[in-house]
């Protein structure tokens, strides 16, 4: 079998392959980092897998300081309470450690921490990027410890606007990581339940990307082997946390999904992005309960396309075979079927409805679905979702 191992500098610089942790002080000497501030969440922060980690450093001498009061769904204080933490420290760069939360979050700090501007003003918006001033945002060496979002390998970051209830997508060149450990030892002590949501994350972007209109090959090409190692790994890797094999697969298939969705996502997104916010949902298992039902709204717009991918993925039956699969995966997950059967005592009115249509419409993934999602869409969408319609 070949070695899971290697050293991929596209879309930046990642040392895949298990064990590789232990050249964190080598990254950072690298990226040219002497006083980094490592960011990572509390639920990490009292696992052994960050003591081993602040251990390396230790031994190597490397001063830091730790800033762990990153919520699941980042919001503004936690970036206000970071900046203060790294200027007080006097740090040169940051290390981001675990889920998406903690990497966007850190990566935030190291994007904002010397901006005159507010954050907000950085939205993935036109060229509100070109706002920043670039010199001043200082390197992160980025450690993923779920196999979801990718955000190690991209250049934005999620956060919670908490006055609107939007989930806001802040981008800049400059936030995309030196250097990546994609270490697959971190991600065994996933739960079950974190492990299939950030698969199904991997998937969500790979399958959408994969399915925006525009001509992007490369983000194809990557979409489709990234989907095959979800379909393949990821009940492996949530019947078998240890399969370190599985966990390794499933680590790349979430760095591909966040450099394909370079080409755009879709209504699984911006539909999830308005439950997250509003319900504070895992961002990952919001995408798996939406996915069937957004397929089958896209069916004549991706019924060819998708037959294509079924047969790369050695799947019968064409688009149906794969919308099989896909129900197969999330029963073996046990992936919650509805939005009632996800959010306990889930009620919403038409007020409501409409709320989240509006939010939908207006999320920037939205541009990106192969058939142009309304509100009307979007409403039916919700409706299908809350009923179990499909
Ligand atoms: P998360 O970072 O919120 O982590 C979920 C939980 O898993 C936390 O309690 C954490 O402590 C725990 N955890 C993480 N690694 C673990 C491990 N190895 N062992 C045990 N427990 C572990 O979850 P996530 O799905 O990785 O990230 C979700 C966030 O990422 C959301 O805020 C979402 O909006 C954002 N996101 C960003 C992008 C992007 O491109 N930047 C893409 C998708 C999602």
């Amino acid at each position: 079998m070949t070695t899971l191992f290697s050293r991929w500098n596209y879309p930046t610089t990642v040392r895949f392959g298990a064990g590789r942790i232990k050249e964190l002080p080598e990254a950072l000497a690298a990226t040219g980092i002497a006083r980094p501030l490592f960011v990572t969440d509390p639920g990490l922060a009292r696992l052994p897998v960050v003591a081993s980690t602040l251990k390396l450093l230790d031994e190597a001498k490397v001063p830091y300081g730790v800033f762990s009061e990153v919520k699941p769904n980042p919001v503004e204080s936690n970036l206000t309470a970071g900046i203060e933490v790294f200027k007080a420290g006097g740090h040169d760069g940051v290390i981001v450690f675990g889920g998406g939360s903690a990497l966007d979050l850190g990566k935030l700090i190291a994007f904002q921490a010397h901006q005159s501007r507010p954050v907000w003003d950085f939205e993935d918006i036109g060229d509100w990027w070109t706002r920043a001033d670039a010199s001043k945002i200082v390197p992160i060496v980025a450690v993923p410890t779920t196999a979801g979002t990718g955000s190690e390998v991209g250049r934005a970051a999620v956060i919670t606007h908490e006055a609107s209830h939007t989930k806001k997508v802040i981008f800049h060149p400059k936030m995309l990581p030196a250097i990546v450990i994609a270490d697959p030892e971190l991600t065994v002590g996933m739960p079950p339940f974190i492990t299939a949501g950030t698969g199904m994350d991997a998937l969500a972007h790979c399958l959408e990307a994969y399915c925006a209109p525009g001509y992007h090959p490369m983000a194809d090409g990557i979409a489709v082997e990234g989907i095959r190692l979800v379909l393949e790994n990821l009940p492996k890797a949530y019947a078998d946390g240890t399969d370190l094999t599985a966990r390794a697969h499933m680590m790349s298939a979430a760095a591909m999904g966040a450099t394909a969705f370079q080409k755009g996502l879709g209504a699984i997104h911006s539909l999830s992005h308005p439950i997250g916010a509003l319900y504070d949902t895992h961002h990952g298992m919001t995408n798996a309960v939406f996915m069937p039902y957004v397929l089958a709204f896209n069916r004549p717009a991706i019924e060819e396309r998708i037959a294509r991918l079924a047969a790369y993925c050695g799947i019968a039956g064409g688009y149906d075979g794969f919308v099989a699969a896909v129900m197969k995966l999330r029963g073996d997950l046990k992936v919650p079927n509805t939005l009632p059967e996800f959010i306990k005592g889930l009620e919403m009115d038409e007020a409501r409805k409409g709320l989240i249509a509006d939010m939908a419409i207006v999320d920037p993934t939205a541009g990106g679905n192969p058939v142009e999602l309304t509100r009307a869409a979007a409403l039916a969408l919700l409706e299908n979702a809350l009923a179990g319609s499909l």
